[in-house]
């Protein structure tokens, strides 16, 4: 789960990371009220769960609240990549000396967090990755004693040589490790990190990603949900309880259990096709899924044809067979679909499906060529 960013910082000022001081709006008048509020020249940035903001134009100077009111009634409702932008944080311009980039992620194959930190901040960190990989430190946290005071002054002494600054930062990592362990984070990060003319180190944005798998014992980062800023079939699907991921192609596939789905999309692939998304129903016998999954895939304009491929084992097909029925009935469908079942209750569910017009096979090569073909052909017409 993506949370904006003021609410990244909310969590991590809590922690005592020092965050220039702001407030979030909707429109352009609150912001015209929380510049003049904060006085001086203030930063106007979009609200939407993507990076790369300042480069898309969602992040912009203004010298006066008037001005700030109208850099909003061009930034709210701007589109960046995809995203709608509805609400704007409105905060006091720091003045810039330095940027520096601070983040942390799990390392799956390491199972530690790992901190990585680079002077070379306010960039695209994989750009520094790539062509300057030794100005990023990587350090594994054991999480069993979390990040000890010389680690942490390990990290800034690696972005600072002044000792005031190198404090500083080593302060500023206790409060990011905090709260992103107390956050269930996959991913949080500052960049940049900035030194202004000053002397001071303060953080002018933050990203957090919550790991997805926290949340049930996490209800105050639930509540940091915002459904606006998400892919709306991904809210329809987590509602209707399917494991579902959007994808960029034309097949639409609906599966039972995450490793078939993975064999199905790996063969959609193969055959020349490309998955529109990933949908795993489950192993339960439930109609209902089925016709969710399909409200969900056929709101979906990019897909061209649909995939059904379900194995029977505690799914009885005779169930998909029947939700397939009453979901088409509700709704007809305007793209071809194809049927794939095999395993419990088979017979039956062949014949719900031919007395209902739909043709099945048990093959699953067979049936995933032909969504593939029939994809491409509805892409042609
Ligand atoms: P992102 O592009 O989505 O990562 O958004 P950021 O919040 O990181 O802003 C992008 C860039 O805008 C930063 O790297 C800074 O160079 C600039 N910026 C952001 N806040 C301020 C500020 O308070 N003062 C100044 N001078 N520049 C800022
Ligand atoms: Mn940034």
């Amino acid at each position: 789960m993506n949370i904006h960013e003021y609410q990244a910082k909310e969590i991590l000022r809590a922690e005592g990371v020092p965050i220039p001081p702001g407030d979030v709006a909707t429109t352009p008048e609150e912001v015209e009220a929380i510049a003049r509020k904060l006085g001086g020249m203030v930063v106007v940035k979009a609200q939407v769960h993507v990076g790369g903001r300042g480069k898309a134009g969602g992040v912009k100077l203004a010298k006066t609240a008037e001005e700030a009111k109208d850099i909003a009634s061009r930034i709210l409702g701007m589109d960046i990549k995809g995203l709608t932008v509805e609400k704007v944080l409105v905060t006091t311009a720091a003045d810039i000396a330095s940027e520096a980039y601070v983040g942390i992620i799990v390392d799956r194959a390491a199972k530690k967090p790992v901190f990585m930190v680079s002077p070379a901040g306010g960039i695209d960190i994989e750009e520094v990755a790539a062509t300057t990989p030794e100005k990023i430190l990587k350090l594994p946290i054991d999480t069993r004693f979390g990040l000890t005071g010389y680690q942490a002054n390990q990290l800034g002494y690696f972005l600072y040589s002044d000792p005031k600054q190198v404090k500083a930062a080593a302060k500023i990592m206790q409060g990011l490790y905090k709260a992103f362990m107390k956050s269930g984070c996959s991913l949080a990060e500052i960049n940049p990190l900035v030194v202004t003319p000053a002397g001071d180190v303060v953080a002018l944005d933050a990203k957090m990603v919550i790991d997805d798998n926290e949340l049930d014992r996490l209800p105050d980062v639930v509540a940091l949900r915002d459904e606006s800023s998400e892919e709306p079939s991904e809210v329809l699907a987590r509602k209707a309880n399917l494991t579902f991921i959007k994808l960029d192609g034309d097949v639409g596939c609906v599966v039972n259990g995450a490793g078939l789905a993975m064999a199905t999309m790996d063969l959609v692939k193969y055959y020349g096709g490309d998955p529109a998304n990933f949908l795993d129903i489950g192993g339960s016998s439930n109609p209902e899924k089925v016709v969710n999954a399909l409200k969900i895939i056929t709101a979906d304009s990019s897909v061209k044809a649909i995939l059904f491929n379900i194995f029977g084992g505690i799914t009885r097909t005779d169930d998909v067979a029947n939700g397939i029925v009453t979901a088409t009935k509700a709704n007809p469908l305007k793209v071809p679909i194809v049927i794939r079942l095999t395993g419990t209750n088979e017979e039956i569910a062949l014949k719900i499906l031919q007395e209902n017009g739909f043709s099945a096979s048990s093959d699953m090569d067979e049936a995933v060529q032909k969504a593939v073909e029939l994809a491409k052909g509805g892409k042609a017409a």
